[in-house]
């Protein structure tokens, strides 16, 4: 008999926290989840499932183009961002559903409350102002977004939360950031026929991901016609009669309908009770845990976005249900963080696993490379301007294929398959042995037998 009243208590019913919560109830504990906005969490309610359908509705405009090469004629396509955006709300109801009702068949009670630490065992709940107790914690909060502090008319900007709820669609906006959600929702923008500019401070968008992917989504975005202004960053939003007045530390103001800003997410710690019960955190406020999510106090432990590791669904969930096997199954399991797989769903989109060129020369120095630029079979006919990317980086002295990174139509699709190759530890070789699908884009992989060479080196031959 415990003396808590629950075993396990749960903060935050998104990803990592509902996959812990109905894991630990399935191995015989007590558990209770309490959640301060809409159970399902980021990815469900304004995250990975919304920005999904947004990113379906906003590539229709270039199937109607597309169509024509191949016979059809299309009327004059419209679009009502009232119906796409109540349509997605509809859905995200049903999920928020699914998720509350899979939460109650696993024996998990749900409170919809704020949760804030007041010691190790106690937990306040301040919608109902009272005092829970429970042997184990777990803090699965998540993150919020970034905002812009000091920019003067930051008040006037918006993040992703609220660009899925948008009243109406302006004609013009300026997304700022050069990261997932970025260049996501400038595509996104861009498709439903918004005039996009994309603003970001360094050389060039989507640091940490590889170069040559970095470089061919930059182009295939500004040839769909985002403007992309890099190396620069606002310095004064201000209201005017129409929209707002951005002005940018290169000087140039520019006229926009709104404004979003995308510049990263931060650990959701602030006020959540941390420094009353000594649960140690980084410098981004982070919460700091070992190989099995326990934080430097015994009884709580951390997954997901709030541990600041890999800011990703699957992670979080992977990390929720490998805290219930640990704790509540007698069955320690780490997760592992290396060779994660992802995608960005940017247009074209990207699909990336393993290690950039660059990483990767830091960590084995010689490298074979594989890589293939081509126009997709479609646009022969559609006379689409885009190519696809695909990229093949090699560990030479054991063959392992060590990173995999395409640019091109349902490489998140593609990304998934190559995953598991790069996981198992496939060689070159046996990315060659195995025979193509054809006519497929994908073929690509298992047919690029020239290695690349740098144009300087063949200079020098
Ligand atoms: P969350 O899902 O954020 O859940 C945390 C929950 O805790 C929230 O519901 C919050 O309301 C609640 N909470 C916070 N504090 C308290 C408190 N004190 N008391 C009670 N409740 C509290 N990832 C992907 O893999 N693929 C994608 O395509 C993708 N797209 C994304 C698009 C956007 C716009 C965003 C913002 C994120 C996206 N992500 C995507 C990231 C993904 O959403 C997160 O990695 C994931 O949701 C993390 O899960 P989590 O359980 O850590 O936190
Ligand atoms: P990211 O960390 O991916 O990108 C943040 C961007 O903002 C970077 O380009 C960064 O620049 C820039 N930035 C940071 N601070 C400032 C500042 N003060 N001024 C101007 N620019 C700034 O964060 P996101 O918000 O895009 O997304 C958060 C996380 O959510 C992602 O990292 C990812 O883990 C997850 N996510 C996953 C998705 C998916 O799986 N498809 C989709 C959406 C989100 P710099 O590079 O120079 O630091």
């Amino acid at each position: 008999m415990t003396d808590f009243d629950y075993d396990l208590f749960v903060i935050g019913a998104g990803s990592g926290g509902v996959r812990a919560a109905r894991m630990s109830a399935s191995h015989g504990a007590k558990v209770v989840v309490a959640e301060e906005y809409r159970v399902g969490g980021t990815c469900v309610i304004r995250g990975c499932v919304p920005k999904k359908l947004f990113v379906y509705a906003s590539q229709f405009h270039e199937e109607f183009e597309d169509a024509a090469g191949f016979g059809w004629t299309v009327p004059k396509a419209t679009f009502d961002w009232a119906t796409l955006r109540d349509n997605k709300d509809k859905e995200i109801d049903r999920l928020n559903a699914i998720y509350i009702r899979n939460l109650k068949n696993s024996g998990v009670e749900i409170i919809e409350s704020r949760a804030v630490l007041k010691d190790a065992h106690t937990v306040h709940l301040v919608a109902e102002n009272r005092d829970v107790t429970a042997d184990k914690i777990l803090i699965a909060t998540g993150a919020t977004p970034n905002s812009h502090d000091g920019l003067p008319g930051v008040e006037h900007t918006i993040s992703s939360n609220e660009a899925f709820h948008l009243d109406e669609l302006p004609k013009s906006i300026i997304v700022e950031g050069g990261g997932y959600i970025a260049v996501e929702f400038a595509g996104i923008f861009n498709g439903l026929g918004l005039e996009t500019t994309l603003l970001y401070r360094g050389e060039e968008i989507l640091r940490g991901f590889d170069n040559d992917i970095r470089a061919a989504l930059h182009e295939e975005m500004e040839k769909k016609g985002i403007r992309v202004i890099t190396g620069s960053v606002f310095e004064n939003i201000e209201k005017t009669a129409n929209g707002y007045n951005a002005q940018l530390s290169s000087g140039e103001v520019i006229e926009t309908g709104l404004v979003m800003l995308a510049i990263g997410r931060a650990p959701n710690t602030t006020g959540l009770g941390l420094e009353e019960t000594g649960v140690s955190v980084g410098k981004k406020g982070e919460i700091l845990v070992d190989k099995f999510s326990r934080t430097s106090v015994d009884n709580i432990y951390a997954v997901g976005d709030v541990t600041d590791r890999a800011n990703l669904t699957p992670v979080a969930i992977r990390e929720g249900a490998a805290f219930a096997e640990t704790v509540f199954n007698n069955n320690p399991m780490a997760v592992d963080h290396t060779n994660i797989p992802t995608a960005v769903f940017s247009q074209p989109e990207i699909g990336t696993v393993g290690l950039s060129e660059e990483d990767a020369r830091a960590k084995y120095g010689e490298l074979d490379i594989y890589k293939s630029s081509f126009r997709a079979m479609k646009h022969t006919l559609s006379g689409r301007d885009e190519k696809t990317l695909m990229k093949i980086i090699v560990d030479a002295a054991t063959d392992k294929v060590v990173g995999c990174h395409i640019l091109g139509p349902h490489s998140g699709e593609l990304i998934q398959a190559v995953g598991i190759a790069v996981v198992m530890g496939a060689t070159k070789a046996q990315f060659d042995m195995t025979v193509a699908v054809h006519p497929t884009a994908a073929e690509e992989l298992v047919t690029m037998k020239e290695k690349w060479v740098a144009p300087e080196l063949i200079a020098a031959d």
